[in-house]
C-alpha cells in the first residue's frame, strides 16, 4: 500500500495542473494514469500544429506545449506511476484507490480522467481523421474557412457546432439518424433560419471517402434506403462524450452519462474528492478549461487537507 497526501488520477492537462499546484504547497502528490490510453476511441490530444486555440507562446506547438508540460512535472519531481485505476472508496477518513497492481491510500483525490469523444464507427473514419473528419468544430474551423462541412449529431452539441462553422465555412450541412433532432427548440430554430445551414433528418452515416483528403460523406436515408453522397471537405463528429468515470460508479454523484457532478469549487458529493477537467459534467471541453479547473480543484483539495489532516 502506498500511502501520500494527494493523488490525481490522469496525467492530461487538468491532471498535470492540479498535481503542480499540490506539488508546491509542499504535499506528497502523486500523478497515476494508465498509459497507454489503448482503448481510447479517439485520442483526446490537441493536435494541430497552428491552429489550436490556445495561447502558443509565440509559436509552442500544441505537442510542445505538452512535452514542456511533462517536462516540468520531471523538473519538479511529481512521481507519475503507470496505472489503470478500477475501484475507489473512502475508509474511515483516507481514500483506497486501486489499480491491477497497486494499491494507494490517499488523504485527498484528484480525478482528471477526461473523456472520449464518441466515434461513428464506420468506414473511412479513422483514415481521414485529421484529412478532414474532427470531433471539434471549435478546435479546427479555421482550417475550414469557405469550405463546404457536414456535421454529424442532432443533440446540442451539433447544433452549436453548426452555428460555429456557418460564420466560417461556405456551406455547413447537418445529418442525423433521427426524424426529429435532439437540439432544443431555441437552437434548432437558429438552425433552421440560417441560410447556409441544411439539415437531413433520417440520415445515416455509412462512411467517409475521399484521396487522400476527405471528399464525400456516404449516407443513407433511412424511410427511402436511397444512397445520398455529400461532397464535403470538412466532417465534424458531434454525437457526445464518454466519460472516463467507471470506476467512480457508486461512489460520488454521475449524471446519466456518466460525468461526475461536481459544485463550482470541483467538489464531489465526496468530502475529500474532486473532480475536473472534461470528465465533469460542464458544457466547454477544451485544454484551457481543463487547466483552469485542474488548478481550482488542486488548490481546494489543498485546503481540505490542512483542514481535515
Ligand atoms: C481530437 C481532439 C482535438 C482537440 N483539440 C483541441 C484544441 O485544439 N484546443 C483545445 O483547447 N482543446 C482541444 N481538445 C479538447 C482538449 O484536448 C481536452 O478538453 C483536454 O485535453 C481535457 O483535458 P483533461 O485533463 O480533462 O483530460 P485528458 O487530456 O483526456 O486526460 C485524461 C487522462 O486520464 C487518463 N485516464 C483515463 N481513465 C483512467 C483510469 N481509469 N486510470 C488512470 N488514468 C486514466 C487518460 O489516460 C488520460 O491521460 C481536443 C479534443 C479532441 C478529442
Amino acid at each position: 500500500m502506498i500511502e501520500t497526501d494527494m493523488l490525481i488520477i490522469g496525467a492530461g492537462a487538468a491532471g498535470m495542473t492540479a498535481a503542480m499546484y499540490a506539488k508546491r504547497a509542499n504535499l506528497d502528490v502523486i500523478l497515476l494514469d494508465q498509459y497507454p490510453d489503448t482503448d481510447q476511441q479517439t485520442e483526446n490530444k490537441i493536435k494541430t500544429e497552428d491552429n489550436y486555440h490556445y495561447i502558443n507562446f509565440g509559436g509552442v506547438t500544441a505537442d510542445e506545449l505538452v512535452s514542456r508540460m511533462e517536462e516540468q512535472l520531471k523538473d519538479m519531481e511529481i512521481p507519475c506511476h503507470k496505472g489503470a485505476v478500477r475501484d475507489l472508496f473512502k475508509g474511515d477518513r483516507a481514500f483506497h484507490v486501486s489499480t491491477d497492481s497497486e494499491k494507494y491510500l490517499s488523504k485527498a483525490v484528484v480525478v482528471a480522467s477526461g473523456a472520449k469523444s464518441r466515434a461513428l464507427m464506420v468506414p473511412g473514419e479513422k483514415e481521414f481523421m485529421d484529412k478532414g473528419i474532427s470531433y471539434c468544430a471549435v478546435c479546427d474551423a479555421p482550417a475550414f474557412k469557405g469550405k463546404d462541412v457536414v456535421i454529424v449529431g442532432g443533440g446540442d452539441d451539433a447544433f452549436d457546432a453548426a452555428l460555429f462553422m456557418a460564420r466560417l465555412a461556405s456551406q455547413v450541412t447537418v445529418v442525423h439518424d433521427q426524424a426529429k433532432p435532439m437540439a432544443s427548440d431555441n437552437l434548432r430554430s437558429k438552425v433552421e433560419e440560417t441560410d447556409t445551414i441544411e439539415i437531413r433528418h433520417n440520415f445515416k452515416v455509412m462512411g467517409f471517402m475521399g484521396n487522400n483528403q476527405l471528399e464525400t460523406v456516404l449516407g443513407r436515408d433511412q424511410n427511402t434506403g436511397e444512397t445520398i453522397n455529400i461532397p464535403a471537405e470538412g466532417a465534424f463528429i458531434h454525437i457526445g462524450y464518454v466519460a472516463n468515470s467507471r470506476f467512480l460508479k457508486g461512489t460520488c454523484d454521475l449524471n446519466a452519462y456518466g460525468f461526475v457532478r461536481t459544485n463550482r469549487e470541483y467538489e464531489t458529493n465526496v468530502k475529500g474528492l474532486y473532480a475536473c477537467g472534461d470528465v465533469i459534467e460542464k458544457k466547454y471541453r477544451y485544454f484551457v478549461t481543463a487547466i483552469s479547473d485542474g488548478a481550482i480543484a488542486a488548490m481546494n483539495a489543498i485546503k481540505y487537507i490542512d483542514l481535515y489532516f
